[in-house]
């Protein structure tokens, strides 16, 4: 007997307490009921989770789910058990009188899901046992570790397209927040998904506000102006070196933010007590490397900071998406330079890949920095290069919001272009730019001999140094690191050659300094609406007075708090005041397990506010 998509409602209400399916929940769930495999992928936030949890609630048999990372395996099992679902995993983390326990339970038909490694799925005792184990259902989480053309390919992933054979007649479900048409192809390829269906949910995320701007000069004062301006809120920065992680923290500090550092050189303890703190804490801001944030699952931050830019846009959105998953407005705001994008490619041109996957892999930072330093709407450029069709302009972006205005700036960078060919690519910017202004101090009988020595003095240095940028950014220089000393060359011959030609015109952004996440007062922009939860000062102490009594609760179970219940919950509770368990169990967030377990505490803790 197939379960219906009623039933699965019903799961969805009384297990997880939300009323209603959202996007294409209800889509998948029904392929997945029906004993089809499928791929999904449905933004961050979206919702992936239940769409294998459900189905292997209500199909006969054990639902194993494969996913990378340990510390996303221990929030999701520890949030289901919280609904009272029976979910287990095994780990490496795992000691052996648990994972004992675990093969009892799953022996004796007891558990709905199993999450694993894709390491420890193919260990042959543990594909033993699946083999003599009924299964409802095989879902691959973070399905794009699969693809090479992907940005985040793990070999291990590689060998999931064997689940295909080993377990024929089980459905697979992979489900992924981000890849673009060639990646989907890919997993569908590699997972022998070829025949099933394919849900691709829109990949918009109207609560993000997204702006991006040219780094300017070294340092962070830039991240501390846009902190400072967004007190009390929650945020995550992204820096591109731990080392870079450290001291923007402690600056952060320095200006009384109650800034965290998080990277993967720090013991794990000390790891793990901050991402405590943080999930607890109002208004605290992580800085971190990108070894935080999958499976971190805050739904309050309000805001992402990249100091250093992402790696493609994939990441960009991944980890711009980490702010406002509870759905209220929320800010992305990137910070860039050239020089990121010089040591982008100088990455990838180092790595041990073949060469069809670097171009693949330079292509993809040629589109970020396309994307971050173009004059179209940044929503919009994001859903385009996911594949989406027919998109409007989000309206609220910074370059909807400002359009930046452009000048012909053709002729100045063909002096430019030319100076760089004569001077032969062995100087950096600031020599060029001192070159051009015929301002370099005592220069050589060659270089002062040279047609190109103070042909630009129309321009301001700053006005060279921003047309350089341009150049690099649309690829008609291009910058070798040189070990922490960047010079200037020449990028592709044949476009540099159209821009000698006049046929190819450049285009100069003119407003740079007017672009800007703040205003120039330091105040964030308005909003239309304002970010934050939306909890009124009247109630508001009771909204504290129930997170207090969430951090106990988290505290003792060892759990993190919103796998207890939500911000989001705990603020229509405060606004809404039950004062009968039925009532309680109306709210979002609030299913039949929670309410049996936390019901009457939470009840009491409202009956101290009531009149
Ligand atoms: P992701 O797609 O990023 O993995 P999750 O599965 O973790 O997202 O879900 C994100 C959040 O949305 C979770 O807190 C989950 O409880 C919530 N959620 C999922 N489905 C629904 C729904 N139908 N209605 C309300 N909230 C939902
Ligand atoms: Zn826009």
């Amino acid at each position: 007997m197939t379960a219906s998509l009623d039933e699965a409602r019903d799961v969805l209400r009384r297990t997880f307490g939300h009323p209603e399916f959202r996007g294409l929940q209800a889509q998948v769930i029904t392929e997945v009921l029906a004993g089809r495999s499928a791929m999904a992928v449905l933004p961050t936030g979206g919702g992936k989770s239940l769409c294998y949890q459900i189905p292997a609630m209500l199909r006969p048999g054990l639902g194993l789910v494969i996913s990378p990372l340990i510390a996303l395996m221990t929030d999701q099992v520890a949030a289901l058990r919280q609904s009272g679902v029976a979910a287990a995993r095994l780990d490496s983390n795992i000691d052996q009188t648990e994972r004992q326990e675990t093969w009892a339970r799953m022996d004796r038909g007891e558990l709905d899901l199993l999450y694993v490694s894709p390491e420890g799925l193919m260990q042959p005792a543990m594909l033993d046992r699946l083999r003599r184990t009924p299964m409802s259902l095989i879902a691959i989480d973070e399905a794009h570790c699969v693809s090479q053309w992907g940005h985040d390919f793990r070999p291990e992933y590689r060998m999931l397209g064997r689940t295909a054979d080993i377990f024929p007649d089980v459905p697979r479900l992979a489900v992924t927040a981000t890849a673009d048409a060639r990646t989907r192809e890919d997993i569908r390829n590699e997972l022998r998904l070829l025949d099933s269906a394919e849900f691709v949910a829109s990949f918009a995320r109207p609560e993000l506000a997204l702006s991006a701007e040219r780094k300017k000069g070294a340092g962070h004062k830039r991240v501390l102006e846009l902190v400072e301006a967004r007190p009390d809120r929650s945020g995550v920065i992204y820096a591109g070196s731990r080392d870079g992680v450290d001291r923007l923290a402690e600056q952060l500090r320095g200006f009384g933010v109650p800034a965290l550092a998080y990277h993967a050189g720090l013991d794990k303890q000390v790891r793990t007590e901050r991402l405590e703190q943080f999930l607890e804490a109002d208004g605290a801001v992580m800085v971190a490397t990108i070894a935080f944030g999958m499976g971190v699952d805050k739904p309050d931050v309000r805001y992402v900071i990249h100091a250093d830019p992402p790696a493609s846009i994939e990441a960009y959105w991944q980890e711009i998406g980490r702010a406002g998953r509870d759905g209220d407005p929320a800010e992305g705001i990137t910070l860039y330079g050239a020089a990121d994008m010089a040591w982008a490619y100088r990455r990838i041109d180092g790595r041990e890949m073949e060469d069809e996957v670097k171009a693949v892999q330079a292509r993809k930072v040629r589109q970020l920095y396309g994307m971050l330093d173009g004059t179209s709407c940044r929503a919009a450029a994001v859903r385009r290069y996911f594949g989406e069709e027919g998109v409007a302009a989000c309206g609220q972006c910074d370059v909807c919001l400002s359009p930046p205005a452009s000048v012909d700036a053709t002729e100045a960078a063909q002096k430019a272009l030319a100076a760089v060919h004569r001077m032969g690519g062995r100087f950096g910017r600031g020599r060029l730019v001192e070159h051009l202004l015929g301002k370099t101090k005592d220069p050589s009988d060659f270089e002062a001999g040279l047609s190109t020595f103070g042909i630009g003095r129309e321009f301001s240095p700053q006005g060279w140094r921003d047309l350089v940028d341009q150049l690099l950014f649309d690829g008609l220089l291009k910058e070798d690191p040189n070990d922490g000393r960047p010079l200037i060359g020449l990028g592709a011959a044949d476009d540099v050659r159209a821009v000698y030609r006049g046929e190819r015109r450049v285009g100069l952004r003119q407003d740079l300094e007017a672009h800007d996440a703040t205003t120039r007062s330091g105040r964030p922009r308005k909003r239309t609406r304002e970010a934050g939860m939306a909890v009124p000062p009247a109630d508001q102490s009771l909204f504290e007075a129930l997170r207090a009594w969430r951090r106990d609760q988290a505290a003792s179970q060892h759990v993190p708090p919103y796998v207890i219940f939500h911000d989001r919950t705990l603020a229509e509770i405060a606004l809404s005041k039950p004062v009968s368990t039925h009532a309680l169990g109306t709210v979002s967030g609030v299913g039949e397990g929670k309410l049996a377990r936390y019901g009457e505490a939470v009840l009491g803790v409202v009956k101290g506010f009531v009149a």
